[in-house]
């Protein structure tokens, strides 16, 4: 299946496309939208795959497109980018750094900025598509370009597949998906199996009951019941979870009161919870029902927490055979030293959705946008934690070789099967 040389001939227009893709790359940056706000980036993407004579479907999900290049028979593959930003105000001091502001779901005016490099993604598909479009005669079948919306507030998949993906487009033989990392630029990484975490976040509110702050004795205070349980949720994964199992406990927002001498009557809690094994999560997710509750027990709560979910990843799961696939033409194309093993990221994705509901055998693969060099000395130095991460201000994935290598990572893979 796997041919070197469909790939190596594909990738001979891509030193003359690298300047519009890298210009390509920082308008996209420079325009960021939020989750199901991405009208402006499936546009640019829609125009581009009608360029390269893509069949082009726009609104599947909202605002997702699908592009479609018949040629001739042959396997189907799905190459899936995500398009949207995340409500970050961006701190990276770039030339072409976003100073977009938008509304968000909830009517609030917020700053908008690529922190995840979904701009990147956008791009190497583009990029990608073209290529394959331009050089027809290397390779025999179907290529399926999928732009995601709202990846981040893992609503997109499922958009796009409630919209009647799996109806009104073929069915692939293999999906592939790739995110850029703090890794070095250049580099790939993957492995088979679990390959991103499963992601819960749950809204907790805690019902106290308001006093003059002069009066405790008057009050059920939601402030202590909600610090208590911060705390006591620490222990989850120091104390019930297996110390050879992972997970990530995080409260990431708590709220509660206005004043300093009003005691409120109620605090809200945001959690975020990153599990790589179903028992793992389940275990987890109960513990959390069991504190919060126990917690407003222990306070003499009026009534017991509320617990919302507010969104849910799947685990990300790379098919075995697939996968083995990918990795040898990688290895081949890239040589040994730019291709790593990748234990599971503590992060979630929706592309597993794609697969796994559509039953066809899915590969997701990390691709690094640190400068190599910056990587090397903060490795040395033991900073590698202050590397800028994906959601960081100052997240700013490195436009070359990152730009380069994950169009050809999706050139080597889609050729792996297509080759003619
Ligand atoms: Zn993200
Ligand atoms: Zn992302």
């Amino acid at each position: 299946m796997s041919d070197g040389t469909a790939a190596g001939s594909v990738l001979r227009g891509l030193g003359a496309s690298i300047t519009d893709l890298a210009t390509l790359y920082t308008d996209v940056h420079s325009h960021p939208e939020l989750s199901m706000q991405e009208r402006r980036t499936a546009r640019v993407a829609a125009a581009r795959l009608r360029a390269a004579g893509f069949e082009v479907t726009e609104g599947v999900g909202n605002t997702g497109v699908v592009g479609l290049l018949r040629n001739g028979e042959g396997p189907t593959v799905m190459l899936r980018a995500d398009m949207d930003a995340l409500p970050v105000k961006e701190e990276t001091g770039l030339a072409y750094a976003s100073t977009v502001t938008a509304t968000d779901a909830q009517g609030n005016e917020t700053p908008v900025m690529h922190a995840c490099g979904h701009d990147i993604h956008v791009t190497w598909l583009v990029g990608a598509c073209a290529l394959m479009a331009g050089a027809r005669d290397s390779w025999k079948g179907t290529l399926m370009a999928v732009f995601q919306p709202a990846e981040e507030t893992a609503a997109g998949a499922q958009a796009m597949i409630d919209d009647g993906l799996f109806e009104r487009f073929p069915r692939p033989d293999v999906i592939l998906g790739q995110h850029v990392m703090p890794l070095p630029a250049g580099m790939i990484a993957s492995q088979a199996g679990v390959i991103t975490s499963a992601g819960d976040s749950f809204q907790i509110r805690m019902f106290g009951r308001g006093a003059h702050g002069s009066m405790p004795q008057a009050s059920i205070d939601p402030v202590v019941m909600a610090a208590s349980t911060v705390l006591r949720l620490q222990t989850i994964v120091s104390r019930e979870v297996g110390p050879t199992d992972a997970a990530v406990v995080t409260v990431g927002a708590l709220q509660a009161g206005t004043k300093e001498n009003v005691i409120p009557d109620e605090a809200t809690i945001k959690l975020n919870v990153r599990t790589f094994d179903e028992g793992v999560r389940n275990r987890v997710l109960e513990a959390i029902t069991r504190i919060v509750n126990a917690e407003a027990q222990a306070s003499g709560a009026p009534r017991p927490p509320e617990i919302t979910p507010l969104d849910h990843y799947d685990l990300v799961r790379n098919d075995e055979h697939a996968t083995k696939v990918i990795r040898d033409a990688f290895h081949a194309h890239f040589g040994d030293a730019r291709v790593i093993h990748t234990g599971p990221a503590s992060a979630s994705e929706d592309f597993g959705s794609f697969g796994t509901e559509w039953g066809v055998p899915s590969v997701f693969w990390f691709i690094g946008g640190v400068d190599p060099d910056t990587y090397a000395r903060a490795e040395q130095d033991g900073r590698l934690s202050e590397i800028p991460t994906n959601h960081n201000p100052k997240f700013a994935p490195v436009i070359h070789p990152t730009l380069e290598t994950g169009v050809e990572t999706l050139v080597v893979a889609s050729c792996a099967w297509l080759a003619a």
